[in-house]
């Protein structure tokens, strides 16, 4: 027989092991915000620089819904998906428009529900932010909640209504901000995907998948998708690279980088060699082909993608 979940305990693990990150010595609603639309694809350790330049440069809704989506493009680069950048940036500008042309006057509205209605925003951070900064009792799902759910209640595989609803039977709703917290770091540091570490583990009393933690939940089975792509790398004659900006749609939309396509005409270029970088959901492969331009750019002026730094530093190794 197991024990209830014991919300005092993991509380009190909380206060006394939180790792110390920046954005827990804030309750201002925009800045809950941009660590969470930040946190949604990048790693903590990345994310706090990525963060704190973010909130230097974009400390209200208003500074960033004065800004071009470009600036904020050129924060983003090397943090990835950068569609998250581009619709923070239409965000902040819904925000900050009138109330009475459906916008919130400059302020963050406090909701999860009104939250769910902004560009970007899933049930995940709506909750997250609304819980956070605004202290709504509303409890979050996300991937490590939803693994701690699964070995707390020896659940093979979850769905996603199965996860919401002990997420809500047990939630703390005097602080749900720091009960959703609570949760989210047992799973990050406590309850990992590879090395559970039980002993330290402040609700093992009401944990039936303790004896058997790795089978908890089964790893999904998601295939890989390979892209392969190939670019024309072109030089002016004082070594500056010729660059384009990408369309609204694709995944290095509104990016600055030398032109990419699945086929390019490569009669008068010269093969230098394949660049691979890979994303959590597919590994892309480019071809790159050298040759010369009229008039380049200066990429450290622009927004630029990993993929397209790591293709410029292969055309100046050439
Ligand atoms: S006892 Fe182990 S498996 Fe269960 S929640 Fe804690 S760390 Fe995870």
């Amino acid at each position: 027989m197991v024990a209830q979940l014991s919300q005092s305990s993991l509380l009190a693990w909380y206060a006394e092991t939180k790792r110390d990150l920046p954005w827990r010595h804030t309750n201002d609603g925009w800045k809950v915000l941009l660590s969470e639309i930040l946190l949604q694809q990048t790693q903590v350790s990345r994310g706090i620089g990525y963060w704190l330049k973010l909130v230097e440069r974009f400390p209200t809704p208003q500074s960033m819904a004065e800004a071009e989506v470009d600036e904020v493009l050129h924060l983003w680069q090397g943090a990835g998906y950068y569609s998250r950048a581009r619709r923070l940036h239409s965000l902040s500008r819904q925000v900050c428009l009138p109330l009475s042309e459906g916008g919130y006057d400059g302020v963050l509205p406090t909701t999860s529900t009104q939250l769910l209605l902004l560009p970007g925003i899933g049930p995940y951070t709506a909750a997250a932010v609304a819980s956070i900064a605004f202290g709504e009792p509303v409890a979050c799902v996300d991937g490590n909640i939803r693994r701690v759910m699964a070995r707390q209640t020896k659940t093979a595989n979850p769905s996603v209504k199965e996860v919401e609803h002990w997420a809500k039977r047990n939630l703390f709703k005097a602080d749900a901000g720091d009960w959703n917290q609570s949760l989210m770091e047992l799973g990050a540091t406590v309850c990992t995907p590879k090395r559970p570490k039980c002993d330290d583990c402040p609700i093992v009393l009401s944990c039936s998948g303790k004896n058997d933690a790795l089978s908890y939940p089964q790893p999904k089975t998601t295939r890989r998708k390979r892209l392969d792509l190939m670019c024309e790398l072109r030089y002016d004659a004082s070594g500056l690279p010729l660059l384009v900006q990408r369309g609204e749609n694709g995944i290095l939309a509104g990016l600055w980088g030398p032109r990419m396509a699945e086929q390019i005409e490569v009669d008068s270029l010269r093969f230098i060699g394949e660049v691979k970088h890979i994303l959590s959901h597919r590994d892309i492969f480019v071809q790159v082909w050298l040759g010369t331009c009229q008039q380049g750019l200066d990429p450290e002026t622009l927004a630029l993608s990993s993929l397209d730094r790591k293709v410029l530093a292969l055309g100046s190794r050439q």
